[in-house]
């Protein structure tokens, strides 16, 4: 607290400002009330005061300056009300656009807000005209506020909003709230190449050329938050086992502690330096004996633990597989459909594959590699490439290869493709369509696409026209989804909506 309070010395004092003085700036712009000063607020958290009042009239037109950040980022923002004379006074908007022009024309970036309750609105277009004419060096980032819960409005108008906002032509828009502040870590992603960008212009066109740009903050969660693994399956497959091989091995940070719920107990360990969290599905901990039969896999803990899990290892008991005819009981092939539909990632594990080794087991063995691949693409035709590892966990073989493709399918699981990036794509991958639904004739247009979510990979394609597209498109959306991203093996979600 006292650090604080006390004014820094003065050489710090002075660096700072030197670098401030590099520091990049954007400029927020947008027609009235779409929330220009709610946002200015947000990033520098009302640090900063005004830099200059201009009085016109009764109304006191500010232009204010502050030093902004955003996750790691650090920039100048600036917060005009210039703009609101729009429609209004011709002689005000002369005077107050002509100081918002001249402020806009030393910004390297341009924050352009779209309100997302509102729509775009013809005020919007004039924004983005004014925006060409005054300073067409200036990169413009659409973003769309007021769009706190835009990925669960049943109504669908935010994400309308959303499409029509695209129509501006400034490129794909960022969903975001001033207010709640959802969407920072989007705009964050979208400000962080052209902001690096806009300071290794200044630091290259400064005379002592000698600040070293500021590396950004590292604010991915991911590799803070543990994943979370769930070992499932029948009793006596070896998940036991399996996690006892997987706790031994590693550093254990939390042994087994009651969970949220009386029957769901968690334990955590690290594994390559990556924390991970295994989340108990049928009580393999308590060792909860379960008898065989219909109550074989108990469903209700089993779901409980999929719902907490991002990743679920399916484990099956390969020597049980060579001896039947069928890989998978009827409730592992329930379980691993109801993971997929939960929109969880699935690592099936075939497990004592120690007693299938030697020559005299190869054709045995050859049998169980065909046979569970086989019916895992039956059971789940929608996701191709679910990993499968065979290992022994009473010999310790296998834990290695199994972590590597949990972590592999996490990490696809928790993709995030930007929506400039999507679109390229999706132009691309439209004229591949044996139907192309991206040309004449056709009811349903595809517009463009928005990868709504992480977690699973949920995207949102924006169509046009008469009627709805059809499953086979979507479906071949998906794939090709799959195939240039490398999503194979884990659930993704595309949703339709049109843009009218
Ligand atoms: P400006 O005229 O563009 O500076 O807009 P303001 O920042 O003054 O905001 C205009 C109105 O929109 C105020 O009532 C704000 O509370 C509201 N507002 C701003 N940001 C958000 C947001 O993210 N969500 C919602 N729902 N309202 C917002
Ligand atoms: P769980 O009920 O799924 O937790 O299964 P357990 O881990 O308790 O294992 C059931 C039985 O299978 C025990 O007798 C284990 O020793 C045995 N087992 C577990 N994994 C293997 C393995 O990889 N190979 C062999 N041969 N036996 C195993």
């Amino acid at each position: 607290l006292e650090a604080e309070t006390q004014m820094p010395a003065p050489s710090t004092r002075a660096s700072r400002d030197a670098e401030d003085a590099m520091l990049p700036k954007i400029m927020i712009v947008g027609r009235p009330n779409v929330g220009k000063s709610a946002l200015f607020n947000r990033l520098t958290r009302r640090r900063e005061a005004l830099v200059y009042n201009t009085p016109d009239g009764h109304v006191t037109r500010d232009v204010r300056e502050g030093i902004a950040k955003l996750a790691g980022l650090r920039f100048k923002v600036l917060d005009t009300a210039g703009l609101e004379t729009f429609t209004e006074d011709e002689s005000i908007l002369a005077r107050t656009a002509g100081i918002s022009a001249t402020a806009l024309r030393k910004c390297q970036i341009a924050l352009f807000l779209v309100d997302g309750r509102a729509g775009l609105q013809p005020q919007d277009t004039d924004v983005g005209k004014w925006l060409r004419k005054t300073a067409p060096h200036v990169k413009v980032v659409v973003a769309l506020n007021k769009a706190e819960g835009i990925y669960n409005d049943s109504t669908g108008r935010l994400m309308a909003a959303l499409g029509e906002t695209h129509q501006l032509g400034f490129g794909d828009p960022t969903p975001i709230s001033a207010e709640s502040g959802e969407g920072m870590g989007d705009l964050y992603d979208t400000l962080r190449p052209l902001l690096e960008e806009a300071q290794a212009e200044i630091l290259k066109n400064s005379p002592e050329g000698v600040l070293e740009p500021k590396e950004a903050d590292d604010d991915s969660h991911l590799n803070r938050m543990p994943m979370q693994l769930a070992i499932a399956g029948r009793p006596n497959v070896g998940k036991s086992t399996l996690v006892n091989a997987l706790l031994r091995e590693e550093r254990v940070l939390t042994g087994p502690e009651p969970g949220l719920t009386r029957d769901s107990v968690s334990s955590q360990f690290e594994y390559d330096g990556r924390k991970v969290r295994l989340v108990d599905t049928a009580g393999w901990m308590q060792r909860v004996q379960v008898k065989e039969g219909p109550a074989a896999l108990s469903a209700m803990h089993a779901r409980r633990g999929v719902m907490n899990a991002h990743i679920v290892a399916l484990v099956l008991d390969g020597e049980e597989i060579a001896n039947t005819r069928s890989s998978m009981r009827h409730a592992e092939a329930a379980l691993a459909r109801w993971v997929v539909q939960e929109g969880r990632a699935l690592v099936v594990v075939v497990n004592k594959m120690d007693l299938l080794s030697g020559k005299e087991n190869a054709k045995l063995r050859g049998n169980v590699m065909k046979a569970v691949p086989a019916e895992i693409q039956e059971i789940l035709p929608q996701v191709s490439g679910v990993p499968i590892v065979f290992v022994s966990a009473l010999e310790k073989k296998g834990s290695a290869a199994i972590m590597r493709n949990v972590f592999q399918c996490y990490e696809k699981w928790c993709t995030r493709l930007s929506t400039a990036q999507l679109n390229r794509w999706l132009r691309k991958v439209m004229s591949r369509h044996p139907k192309n639904t991206s040309g004449q004739g056709h009811g349903a247009k595809v517009k463009f696409m928005t990868q709504v979510k992480a977690r699973p990979p949920t995207f949102v394609v924006f169509v046009s026209g008469v009627g709805e597209l059809e499953d086979t498109d979507l479906r071949f959306l998906a794939s090709a989804l799959r195939e240039d991203f490398g999503l194979d093996g884990i659930p993704l979600r595309i949703l339709q909506r049109s843009t009218k």
